[in-house]
């Protein structure tokens, strides 16, 4: 990408610094951003560049405010420079930012994991989602002896060789689902699957007996938009899967600690055989971690032969932000107001859409949402596909000319805070208004 891309940005809205950043960047960086969903390759024109952030609030160089509602693309579930946090961060800071010896935080944080996440009893932290879904896959084909691994379409599990196939968000918008680079070889035990169809995941269990280690999923997908699990799909799913001694895997990166204090497999009440978490769990550092029952984490490096290591793991910087985290949202529970200001949202989102005249439909768990310019329900990428992406890179920039920063891309779920107030929600929804109004005319 260039960044000279159409611009469907409005001309009177305009960001010089970030322009000239921008240019700066792409001089040295390739599309002048280090991950690609932030280059607005889905919505045209340039992204602007983040000064600082506090609260709810994004602050670009250009002196604008926004609403923000990417949240860093799920992590900062309780706003930006939460005091907390931040000092959690100062504390250990001081105390020295990497060892690669043992410490007593990390100890503490697991701990906090294992008694928060249901499948969870033993965990292993690393630094990234990507890393985080790539170990549980080793794991769950060195703990089966099989290697095939079933994924459904449109699921991102992060840039994993084997798993960058139909990979939703990122990929999706660049219409790159499979990207050069990644060999057939890599990819040739990926078996795809469309997301709620029991049926589907059935036939392939059939038709390939004893030769698939993982059923990996993320249970409630936010890479293609958010879609929800089809009543009854997680439970079909973790029958067929104990069936056929395959191993049921949630790639709860996204909505661990998001969705419910104990991530999605609580909130449905099914109990996967391992877990990918990541974002909320590093609370804004670079932190991820994969998970499951002592059984199966022993068979892990150095305590089993499944070799998997990382210089920075279990950072202290990283786990000071993680585990101030997770015991704030312990403590304080902010899910019950997640829900609500996620609701009054969704609500006003829904309702400025249907007086706007325009065919859409609204998606949410908790405080995870997407807006779909789509007519009728979204239940799988197929659907998610059929969006009109070309209204909603409009619908986008009249959004951000307005102060408010949705994720620039159909493709992707919106992140609603504990820092957002009921202010912050309703001036998003008449900023919605008026901005749907102008997509219609
Ligand atoms: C973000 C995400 C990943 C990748 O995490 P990174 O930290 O970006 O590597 C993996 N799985 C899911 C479900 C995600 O949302």
């Amino acid at each position: 990408m260039t960044p000279t891309t159409p611009a469907l940005s409005r001309p009177d809205f305009q960001l010089p610094r970030s322009h000239e950043a921008f240019a700066r960047a792409n001089r040295v960086i390739p599309g002048g951003v280090n991950s690609p969903a932030r280059a607005f390759g889905a919505v045209g024109g340039e992204p602007p560049f983040i000064e600082r952030a506090e609260g709810a609030y994004l602050h670009d160089i250009d002196g604008h405010t926004y609403i923000d509602y990417i949240g860093s693309w799920g992590p900062m579930i309780l706003g930006h420079a939460n005091p907390r946090v931040n000092a959690a961060i100062a504390k250990a800071l001081a105390l020295g930012t990497s060892f690669g010896a043992p410490t007593v935080r990390e100890a503490q944080i697991a701990e906090v994991v294992a008694e928060a996440v249901p499948s969870v009893e033993k965990v292993r932290f690393v630094s990234s989602g990507t890393e985080a879904a790539m170990s549980a896959v080793r794991v769950a084909r060195g703990v089966t002896g099989r290697s095939k691994i079933v994924k459904m379409s449109g699921h991102y599990h992060g840039h994993i060789d084997a798993l960058l196939v139909q990979a939703g968000s990122a990929a999706t918008t660049l219409g790159t689902p499979n990207s050069p680079g990644v060999t057939e070889g890599a990819t040739q035990d990926t078996l795809l699957c469309p997301f709620n169809d029991t049926k589907a995941v059935a036939a392939i269990l059939d038709r390939f007996p004893g030769q698939v280690a993982a059923v990996l999923l993320e249970p409630i997908a936010g890479n293609m938009g958010l879609v929800p699990p089809n009543p009854g799909y997680l439970a079909d799913l973790r029958e067929l899967t104990e069936k056929h001694g395959t191993l049921l895997v949630f790639d709860e990166v996204m909505t661990g600690f998001r969705v419910a204090y104990g991530g999605a497999q609580s909130l449905y009440g099914i109990t996967p055989d391992l877990t990918a978490m990541g974002k909320v769990i590093g609370g804004g550092l670079p932190a991820a971690a994969y998970g499951a029952s002592a059984a199966i984490m022993d068979r892990v490096s150095p305590a089993g032969p499944i070799f998997q290591a990382g210089t920075l793991s279990g950072n202290p910087l990283a786990t000071a932000a993680g585990l101030e985290t997770l015991m704030i949202l312990r403590d304080e529970s902010p899910y019950d107001r997640l829900e609500t200001l996620s609701a009054r949202l969704a609500e006003g989102l829904d309702r400025a859409a249907t007086d706007a005249g325009i065919p859409h439909v609204v998606q949410r768990v908790g405080s995870m949402l997407t807006l779909f310019f789509h007519d009728g329900p979204v239940r799988n990428y197929d659907d998610a596909r059929r969006s009109d992406t070309r209204l909603f890179g409009r619908f986008f920039w009249e959004m951000l000319a307005r102060g408010v920063y949705l994720p620039c891309s159909q493709f992707e779920a919106a992140f609603v805070s504990s820092a957002h107030t009921e202010d912050d929600i309703d001036r998003t929804i008449e900023a919605a208004r008026e901005s749907l109004r102008v997509c219609r005319d």
